[in-house]
């Protein structure tokens, strides 16, 4: 049978969601041709940063997103267990629903570079393709001299991984339901949540990081005014 189009999932904490998630993703789902792109923040226990925004502020925030571009949709599957889960536990579930349809996990270059720290990552490519935006001086070409000290272990795997497992052909993604890594060479766009916060805190501008309506519902919830890790 022929796999039904592909569905994007692009997981994070959104924390808050930024023009650095937005963009790079629209730009890789364009290249590879995935016209849905499901938005899953993560769940965070209230008690483990005091100054960040709520799993509720963060949900809203995402959906505002969605409403403005047709390519998303906010799935709040993880917020809604209520409970720390992994990425592989709503893979498996977004799977068992959908057992005919390529998934597409986006991910930034930081992300692949750790991706063999993750909870079963080896069942991750049972599940899903990898789609990789880029995140400056995170290159995957880079992906020896960028890795710090606690990920060096990780290049020859990872190395190892992206022979047996990238594709240059968008069209990968769309013939088989998981096991492939696509670089899609992103535009790199030079922000992160925690800078955000950090500037935020500092009584700082951060109109030129986020979509106006994020910064109108940040400043009406008086969000990450107290100060934060700012990892
Ligand atoms: P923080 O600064 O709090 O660690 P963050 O900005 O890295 O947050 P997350 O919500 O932790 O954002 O990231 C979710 C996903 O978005 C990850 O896969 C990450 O690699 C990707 N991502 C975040 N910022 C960018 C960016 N500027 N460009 C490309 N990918 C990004």
């Amino acid at each position: 049978m022929k796999p039904a189009p592909p569905l994007g999932i692009f997981g994070g904490t959104f924390d808050p969601i930024h023009n650095g998630h937005i963009y790079p993703v629209m730009e890789g789902a364009e290249k590879a041709n995935i016209r849905k792109v499901a938005l899953m923040p993560c769940y965070i226990p209230s008690h483990k940063n005091p100054a960040a925004a709520s799993s509720e502020d963060r949900l809203k925030m995402v959906e505002l997103v969605c409403a403005d571009h047709v390519l998303f949709y906010p799935d709040s599957r993880d917020i809604d267990r209520g409970k720390p889960t992994f990425s592989v536990d709503s893979l498996t579930e977004i799977r068992t629903a959908k057992p005919n349809t390529p998934l597409c996990f986006f991910i930034g270059t930081d992300s692949l570079k750790n991706l063999m720290t993750w909870h079963k990552w080896p069942t991750l490519f049972e599940l899903c393709h990898f789609v990789v935006c880029e995140r400056k001086a995170e290159s995957v070409k880079t992906l020896k001299n960028h890795a710090d000290n606690s990920l060096k272990q990780y290049v020859p795997q990872l190395q190892a991984l992206l022979k047996t497992r990238q594709t240059f052909n968008p069209m990968d993604l769309h013939n088989s339901l998981a096991g492939r890594i696509y670089v899609a060479n992103t535009q790199t766009l030079t922000v992160s949540s925690s800078k955000i916060r950090q500037l935020l805190t500092n009584n700082q501008s951060v109109a030129n990081f986020l979509p106006p309506k994020i910064l109108d519902y940040i400043q009406q919830h008086n969000l990450y005014q107290t100060s934060a890790d700012f990892c």
